[in-house]
C-alpha cells in the first residue's frame, strides 16, 4: 500500500513519542508499504512562535530571543538525544543553522519594528523544520533511510494569502515528481503546515495546517490512504476533553467531517477533507499511542446509516452580529452589500439567518474578526441601507451533525425540545443545505452543557451496531 502518514504535534511531542513513530513506520516499510510522512511541530512550538514573533516587535532590547532560542534548542536536542542518540554529532550543526536562521530573522523584526505577514509565516513554519529534523534522524537511528523536504521542496504551491493560504492545483503534477521517484527508497519527512506561493515565498496553511499538507500530499501522490494519527483513538462523537464517555466513531463520511471540523472538532483542519474527497481517498484518523484500534475511517458514502445523529461539537471563539432596520424589508441589494463588504473585509461568515420579516439578519463569525466586522458594516449605515449593526461575543456555536438526518423527520423537534427542557436558551438557527448538520448559537456559559444534553438525548456513548 502507498501511505502518506501523518503525525501530529502531539504524537511527536518527545523522544518517547518520537521512538513510537519510528516504530509504526518501520512496521509498515517491513510489511512492503511505501510511505511519506508530514509532520507538526512538537506539540505548543507553533503557540509559542506566534507569541515571540509579536513580543519581539515590543521588547526594549533584544533580551527576549536569546532565552527563546535555547528553550528550542534544549527541547529538540533532548528529543534527539533520546531518539537518535548515535547522530547526535551530526544532527547538532543542522539544528544550529536552522536556529540561527531563526535567531536572525527575529531580529531583522525587531530592528525593522515590522512584522508582515511574509516574515511572520515564514517564523511559524520553525517548529516544523526543527521536528521534520529530529523525526527523520530517528528514522535514520532505526537504518530506516529518510530525507527531509520542506512544504515547497514537496511541491505544495499555494495562493498568496499569508496565514491562511490555500493549495493550488499547479503544485499537483510538482508533487508526483518530486515525490513518487523517492518513494520505496526512502521516506520523504515532509514539514506539515507550509507551502509556497508560485514565487517561492513561504506560506502557511492555517493553524492545525499539517492535516490539510496531509491531504494535498496524499492526493498528489495518488496514495491508496491518508492516516492522520494523533493523540486519540478517532473521531469520537464529541471532543472528549469536554464529554468523557464520548464513543470512537467508526466510519464518518467527508461531508460529515467537514462539517464537524468546520465547527470546531479539533482533531481535522476543515479545508483537509476536500483534496481527499476529490479523489475519493480513504481518510483514517489513529492513535499513535494505541496503534492496534481501528480508528475512525472517513469515505464517501456510509453504507449503514443505523444512527441519526452522530456527533456534537461547540465553538465559543465566535460573535454574533446582528444587522437591523426596517429599510431592509422587500429591498433587493441589501443582503449583497452586506455580504460583499464583509468580503472586501475578509470576513469568514460561519452561519447566517435572517428574520422572516426582512428587517434582521444575523451571522455567526470567529470573535477575532468581530471589530473588522463591525467597521465593514458601519458604511452601510451611513448609507442607510441598515439601522444599525450591534454584536455580541457571549455567544457559542454549537453543531449537531449526522447523514442520517437527510431525510429523517423530526431530529430538529428532538434538539431543541430536549434543549427546552434542560432550560437552554437557543438565540439562532441554521440548518445547512447539506442536510447532514443542524447547528445553533446559545449563550457562551451553555455552550459545554447543551453538548451534554445533545450527547445524552441521542445516546452517542452507547455502542452503535454499524
Ligand atoms: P494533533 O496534534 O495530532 O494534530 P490536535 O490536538 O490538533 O492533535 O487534535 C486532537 C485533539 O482534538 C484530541 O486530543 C481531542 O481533544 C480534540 N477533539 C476535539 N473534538 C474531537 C472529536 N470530535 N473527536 C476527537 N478528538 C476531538
Ligand atoms: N504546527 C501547526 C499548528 O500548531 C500545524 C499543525 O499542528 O497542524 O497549528
Ligand atoms: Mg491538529
Amino acid at each position: 500500500m502507498r501511505l502518506l502518514m501523518k503525525f501530529g504535534g502531539t504524537s511527536v511531542a518527545d523522544a518517547g513519542s518520537v521512538r513510537r513513530v519510528v516504530e509504526i513506520v518501520s512496521e509498515h516499510i517491513a510489511k512492503g508499504d511505501e510511505i511519506a510522512l508530514v509532520v507538526s511541530a512538537q506539540r505548543g512550538v507553533t503557540d509559542q512562535l506566534i507569541a515571540i514573533a509579536d513580543e519581539v516587535m515590543e521588547c526594549q532590547g533584544t533580551e527576549c530571543i536569546g532565552p527563546f532560542i535555547e528553550s528550542l534548542r534544549l527541547r529538540h536536542m533532548r528529543a534527539i538525544e533520546g531518539a537518535a542518540p548515535d547522530h547526535i554529532d551530526e544532527v547538532r550543526t543542522a539544528v544550529e543553522s536552522i536556529l540561527v536562521d531563526l535567531a536572525g530573522i527575529l531580529h531583522a523584526v525587531h530592528q525593522l519594528r515590522e512584522l508582515t505577514p511574509r516574515s511572520r509565516d515564514y517564523i511559524i513554519t520553525f517548529g516544523e523544520r526543527l521536528n521534520a529534523l529530529v523525526v527523520c534522524t530517528a528514522m535514520k537511528q532505526a537504518k530506516v533511510p529518510a530525507l527531509v523536504l520542506d512544504g515547497c521542496e514537496a511541491g505544495i504551491v499555494t495562493t498568496e494569502q499569508h496565514g491562511e493560504a490555500m493549495a493550488l492545483p499547479a503544485g499537483e503534477a510538482r508533487i508526483r515528481s518530486r515525490l513518487v521517484p523517492l518513494l520505496g527508497k526512502t521516506v520523504p519527512v515532509i514539514m506539515g503546515f507550509m507551502g509556497c506561493t508560485g514565487g517561492g515565498t513561504v506560506t502557511t496553511l492555517g493553524r492545525s495546517g499539517s492535516d490539510y499538507s496531509a491531504a494535498i500530499l496524499g492526493s498528489g501522490i495518488d496514495a491508496d490512504e491518508i492516516w492522520i494519527w494523533t493523540d486519540v483513538d478517532g473521531i469520537m462523537s464529541s471532543d472528549p476533553r469536554l464529554i468523557s464517555d464520548a464513543r470512537v466513531i467508526p466510519s464518518i463520511s467527508y461531508l460529515e467531517v467537514m462539517e464537524l471540523s468546520f465547527f470546531g472538532a479539533k482533531v481535522m483542519h476543515p479545508r483537509s477533507i476536500e483534496p481527499a474527497m476529490r479523489k475519493n481517498l480513504p481518510v483514517r484518523v489513529k492513535n499513535t499511542f494505541n496503534p492496534a484500534h481501528p480508528g475512525t475511517a472517513i469515505i464517501r458514502k456510509v453504507t449503514c446509516e443505523s444512527r441519526v445523529v452522530k456527533a456534537i461539537t461547540y465553538i465559543d471563539r465566535v460573535a454574533a452580529v446582528n444587522i437591523n432596520g426596517a429599510q431592509m424589508i422587500g429591498r433587493p441589494g441589501v443582503a449583497r452589500a452586506i455580504f460583499s463588504a464583509l468580503a472586501e473585509h475578509e470576513v469568514n461568515v460561519m452561519m447566517i439567518s435572517q428574520g422572516s420579516s426582512e428587517a434582521n439578519i444575523s451571522l455567526i463569525i470567529e470573535d477575532s474578526q468581530e471589530e473588522v466586522a463591525i467597521e465593514a458594516l458601519r458604511d452601510l449605515v451611513h448609507r442607510g441601507l441598515v439601522r444599525e449593526v450591534t454584536s455580541n461575543r457571549d455567544v457559542a456555536a454549537v453543531a449537531v451533525v449526522g447523514a442520517g438526518m437527510i431525510g429523517a423527520v423530526g431530529t430538529g423537534g428532538r434538539i431543541f425540545t430536549a434543549l427546552g427542557n434542560g432550560g437552554v436558551n437557543v438565540i439562532m438557527i441554521s440548518q445547512g443545505s447539506s442536510e447532514v448538520n443542524i447547528s445553533f448559537v446559545v449563550r457562551k456559559e451553555d455552550g459545554p452543557r447543551t453538548v451534554r444534553i445533545l450527547h445524552d438525548e441521542f445516546r452517542l456513548s452507547e455502542e452503535c451496531h454499524e
